[in-house]
């Protein structure tokens, strides 16, 4: 039989994404609710490491629903890496009595989660938050419906000072090595064209699609390029089309870290508390080593490894209608 948990630690690391706070709210009200202690770790794992962790009560949680970023802060941890690093960490979770964890992160937390879960037997649950939504096993992540939005309204803008000039611009938005974010921005702007590091880019069909919209004066173009595209970025893709098409009025924008933060949408805030209540439902339920996934609007427990070992797809279908849709 699993023994039950009395004290959970939570903690939020690697990169951060709007929503994580309302996912430590929900943990920490939902574990109080069933009277179990909480301590909240600061800085991720280096918090761990280094014995940064202190209690939380229903107070430490209030008024942070609607706030991007991360009260517990966050941080990459090297000493984590190392099996001393996640001893010593191992070792004051113990001194304290926390015998069950709440990571909120990417897919490197979750390793990271599942490996320390492995070598010193203590539960671990892991909640997707990340803006790039490239954890395979949940249809959303915390933090990209934001991130999208966020993006949507910047593209938005752009257009308007594109059709002005009757200009290209070429949008950089953030995503690591997925392409997810450029996809639904660039769907929901209406964009020329999507480079996503999931499809190999076409340069010549660019160029081809470009002269062609310029034979029919179709000259506001907008094309979405995924930072980790393995064409390169936003400014490789601009001197590539200067060359080719010197004519034509090309700018650059990267959108950067603005995608990372402000107020969560609706939806990362709704996902994230029904993600943390439910990883505490988990933990009750004596669950190891899985993260709460959502896949057709319904909470899944999807084992840590799944969401490591898996790539993400993004299927042709989506990709002819971007074509379609932008003639
Ligand atoms: P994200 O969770 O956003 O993908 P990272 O990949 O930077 O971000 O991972 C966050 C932290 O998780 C790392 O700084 C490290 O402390 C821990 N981590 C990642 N991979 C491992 C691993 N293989 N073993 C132990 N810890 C890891």
């Amino acid at each position: 039989m699993t023994k039950k948990i009395t004290k959970i630690g939570i903690l939020t690391s690697g990169g951060d994404s709007p929503g994580m706070n309302a996912a430590i709210r929900a943990v920490v009200r939902t574990a109080l609710y069933n009277k179990l202690e909480v301590f909240g770790i600061n800085h991720g794992y280096m918090g761990m490491v280094n014995d940064d962790i202190t209690p939380m009560d229903g107070r430490s949680v209030a008024n942070i629903i609607q706030r991007g970023g991360t009260i517990l802060k966050t941080s990459r941890c090297k000493e984590f890496l190392e099996y001393e690093g996640r001893k010593k960490a191992f070792d004051n979770l113990n001194k304290k009595g926390i015998d069950g964890l709440v990571i909120i992160g990417g897919d490197g937390s979750f390793r990271g989660a599942q490996i320390f879960s492995n070598e010193f037997n203590i539960p671990c649950i892991g909640l997707p938050g990340t803006i790039d939504k490239d954890i395979a096993g949940t249809d959303y992540t915390i933090g990209f419906d934001t991130a999208t939005n966020t993006a949507v309204e910047a593209i938005d803008k752009i257009r308007d000072t594109a059709d002005a000039h009757d200009r290209l611009f070429l949008v950089e938005v953030m995503g690591r090595d997925a392409g997810y974010i450029a996809l639904h921005s660039g769907i929901a702007t209406g964009a020329e064209n999507i480079l996503i590091p999931e499809r190999k880019t076409d340069l010549e069909e660019i160029i081809l699609s470009l002269e062609e919209k310029e034979k029919r004066k179709k000259l506001v173009n907008i094309i979405i390029v995924a930072e980790g595209d393995e064409f390169g970025g936003a400014n490789d893709l601009s001197k590539y089309i200067k060359e080719k098409l010197p004519s034509l009025e090309v700018r650059v924008c990267i959108l950067g870290h603005i995608q990372r933060g402000g107020a969560p949408s609706c939806m990362d805030r709704v996902l994230a508390s029904r993600m943390g209540y439910h990883a505490v439902e988990c933990l009750l339920e004596g669950k190891h080593n899985v993260f709460v996934g959502i896949v057709n609007n319904k909470m899944h427990y999807i084992p840590l490894n799944e969401a490591i070992k898996k790539k993400q797809r993004i299927s042709d279908d989506w990709m002819k209608m971007v074509k379609i849709l932008a003639t």
